[in-house]
């Protein structure tokens, strides 16, 4: 079936949410997929040379090493929670680093892979979990440096190098800090601007109803609503009487008061989240509420014209004496068989009988 103009800028809205949504995780996983396969390629060559020189132990650790990125690098791929993978991996790069350093494997670049962890923590956890984790590789590399250095054996690193490490390695944490706190700023900045783009997309400018585009949004949902059993659901149409006649009395500015007016007194009757009122149009509303019955669709159009008569706003060229409305309910279903063009047509119905039986009344009809 073809889709309708709402529909398909409906689902296009929400592809692009969602979409949105998984672009951290894939910048993540992404990021992720670059330092495991580096570590692996890294890891390889190193067990490669490690056997070419005998060393089986060091072989063999590079090898479980890189084998474990390996699995890391395989799991991430099919979970939705990545974060604790990516600390794991994250705690293996560590003591592989610090390995490195404490040992001068890598000879010149036991030092030069020590910098990047910052920047790979902070970018991959983000400033909370990416810091911590940055400040004890830091901590923990002061530490064993300090123990190997009174009790055990150490490369033959120059005097200072720690202080000099220590500095170069927070320079570079704060700057990541700051770089990934203004990203993230901008980043809920844009959120927000979308949100309210979007709400402002979906409501009446005069009286800050939902909109006719939005209703037409949530009807055509109803008929796609297939997983869950059906859903009843009450729709009311609106209009207000002799609207015509009180803006060429009153004037074009008062009958706008007045429909902000009645958009108070409506959106006042519902009580659920899941209840809505729009303008429809002109001077005329509806309200959509699911899972009430036949007796409370009875009452709410009740209280409705109960609240016009509380407000009792004065018109001078109505029979009623004052602002009324004249109401059209009708109770349906969501669903595969829903036909909210029918929904809508009942209710326009009812609304026209209770125009012709004399306005400020409602007609209640059963689809
Ligand atoms: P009935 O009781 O049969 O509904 O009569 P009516 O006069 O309300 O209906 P009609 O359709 O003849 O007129 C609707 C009027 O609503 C005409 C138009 O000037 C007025 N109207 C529509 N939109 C707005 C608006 O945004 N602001 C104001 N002030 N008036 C509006
Ligand atoms: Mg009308
Ligand atoms: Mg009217």
């Amino acid at each position: 079936m073809e889709k309708t103009k709402e529909e398909s800028e409906l689902s296009d809205i929400n592809s692009k949410i969602s979409l949105s949504l998984a672009n951290e995780i894939n910048r993540k996983r992404f990021m992720h997929h670059i330092m495991t396969i580096s570590g692996i390629t890294v890891l390889l060559a190193m067990s490669l040379m490690a056997l070419l020189k005998g060393d089986m132990v060091l072989f063999l650790s590079d090898l479980f090493f890189a084998l474990t990125l390996g699995f890391l690098l395989y799991r991430i791929r099919n979970v939705e929670k990545i974060d604790p993978i990516v600390i794991t991996t994250l705690i293996i790069i560590m003591f592989f680093f610090l390995y490195l350093f404490l040992t001068w494997k890598a000879e010149g670049w036991s030092f030069f892979w020590f910098f990047t962890y910052p920047i790979i923590s902070l970018f991959m956890l983000g400033n909370k979990k990416g810091l911590l984790l940055s400040l004890t590789f830091l901590f923990l590399a002061i530490g064993c440096f300090y123990i190997l250095n009174n009790y055990g054996s150490l490369p033959n690193y120059p005097k200072g190098v720690i202080t000099r490490l220590s500095f170069t390695y927070l320079l570079i944490t704060f700057l990541t800090y700051a770089f990934e706190q203004s990203r993230h700023e901008s980043e809920n900045l844009l959120q927000e601007s979308m949100d309210e783009l979007k709400d402002k997309a979906i409501r009446d400018g005069l009286t800050g109803l939902y909109n006719r585009r939005y209703l037409e949004e949530i009807l055509g949902l109803m008929k796609r609503d297939i997983h869950s059993p059906p859903r009843v659901i009450t729709f009311i149409m609106a209009d207000i009487d002799f609207f015509k006649k009180y803006n060429d009395t009153y004037g074009h500015q008062k009958g706008d008061e007045i429909l902000r007016k009645i958009a108070q007194a409506l959106q006042g009757q519902i009580r659920r989240k899941t209840d809505y009122v729009f303008r429809y149009g002109g001077e005329e509303f509806s309200l959509l509420l699911y899972g009430s019955d036949e007796k409370t669709t009875i009452e709410l159009c009740q209280d409705i014209l109960d609240s016009l008569e509380e407000l009792n706003i004065p018109h001078e060229g109505s029979h009623i004496g004052r602002v009324s409305l004249s109401l059209g309910a009708v109770i349906g279903h969501t669903g595969q068989n829903c036909h909210p063009e029918d929904i809508v047509k009942s209710a326009d119905d009812a609304l026209y009988e209770a125009k012709e039986s004399g306005r400020n009344s409602f007609v209640f009809k059963k689809e």
